[in-house]
């Protein structure tokens, strides 16, 4: 037998499973599983790809400076508290490869975003899974999982798959109450979705255990572009810095990225569009007899009776060319995932529940 072999934690690793964009036979299909924007990236990305396309001869810069300032200048942060990556996935990963390592332990809850046991593995760390309580993450049982070994503690505020989000107070009690050393990390995919939140940065600014992700995929509708980034206190970011390879980002990325950061007007109108889909689609299926949590994101978690009920949901809407997730992986097997799509989706979305629970499937 060969004698190359991976490193401790590698084979661990399940390959993480994007969302279904097809269904065979069904055309004018809708996909509702990867939390999209349905309207894309404002219109002025697409001038920025213009002009980035002359510059391709060139080498990216390798600070980041102009789009970091511009990250600062428009959620009033510190340019240089932040860093760049190719989606806030590769933040995630600085983060862990620089803080964990063999013997070290990596908390993430129950129904937390599936990336951070698959990060802790890459580093050789161990993922510990912490309890929530009814869907929503518990500080409590977080705090009394910690041990000598924790690193890092990953929660994503508003959460994914589950929706629902905890008070600035409890994250405050969760950093205050964190053994020293550990990094609470609190990724912000969906901070942008909540109307007022900062999604953690003023507990970045006072403290100086806490680092907040960040990312273009969701409420900027560049999933496809790949840029996050992260900000946190600036020894950390010296260190993460120098994990980081100096052009993980094109110039594509970097300036189709600020171009629809700039575009402040897009952004609140898919906020406010989100949230009147969102509170409509909730209603809707509600009436269907299909409750869902409150949901701070742009989706929402179905509630089904059970798995078989799910399950059958799930091939109904497909049948109906609509994909959504479903999120038995996350241990929510009685559950679908709905990303909140455009007015005539969310509409196909309530029509097809509604014929489903009515014994039309
Ligand atoms: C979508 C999502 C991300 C974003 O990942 P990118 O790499 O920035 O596309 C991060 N965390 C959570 C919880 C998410 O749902």
């Amino acid at each position: 037998m060969t004698k190359i072999t991976p490193q401790p934690g590698i084979m661990e690793i399940a390959l993480y499973q994007g969302g279904a964009a097809h269904v065979e036979g069904v055309s004018d299909v809708v996909k509702l599983s990867s939390n999209e924007n349905p309207f894309g990236p404002s219109p002025t990305t697409a001038e920025a790809l213009r002009r980035a396309g002359h510059d391709l001869h060139r080498y990216p810069g390798t600070d980041h400076a102009s789009l970091r300032n511009a990250l600062a200048e428009v959620y009033g942060l510190e340019a240089d508290n932040i860093i760049c990556g190719v989606g806030s996935d590769e933040v995630l990963q600085f983060i862990a490869q620089s803080f964990a390592g063999p013997g070290d332990e990596v908390i993430y809850t129950e129904h937390g975003f599936s990336m951070y046991p698959l990060l802790a593995h890459a580093c050789g760390a161990t993922p510990v899974k912490v309890e929530e309580t009814d869907r929503v993450v518990d500080v409590d049982k977080i705090l009394a999982a910690c041990t000598d070994k924790t690193r890092i503690v990953f929660i994503a505020n508003p959460a994914n798959p589950t929706g629902t989000m905890i008070p600035m107070a409890a994250c405050k009690c969760l950093a205050e109450g964190l053994p020293e050393g550990v990094i609470l990390v609190l990724d912000g995919a969906y901070a942008e979705f909540v109307d007022g939140y900062d999604g953690g940065a003023g507990m970045v600014e006072s403290r100086d255990n806490v680092i907040m992700t960040r990312t273009f995929s969701k409420i900027y509708g560049l999933g496809g572009l790949r840029v996050g980034w992260g900000y946190a206190p600036k020894e950390i970011i010296d260190v993460l810095n120098r994990v980081r390879q100096p052009f993980n980002l094109n110039n594509l990325q970097l300036q189709m990225a600020e171009a629809a950061l700039r575009d402040r007007a897009y952004t609140d109108k898919c906020r406010a569009e989100n949230a009147r889909m969102r509170a409509w689609l909730a209603e809707a299926l509600e009436g269907h007899g299909v409750p869902s949590d409150p949901s701070s994101t742009n989706f929402l978690l179905a509630r089904f009776a059970d798995e078989k009920e799910a399950n059958a949901a799930d091939a109904y809407l497909k049948s109906q060319g609509l994909i959504v997730r479903k999120v038995a992986g996350y241990g929510l097997p009685h559950c679908l995932r709905i990303t909140i799509g455009d007015e005539p989706s969310c509409r196909r979305v309530a029509h097809a529940i509604g014929q489903f629970k009515g014994g039309a499937a």
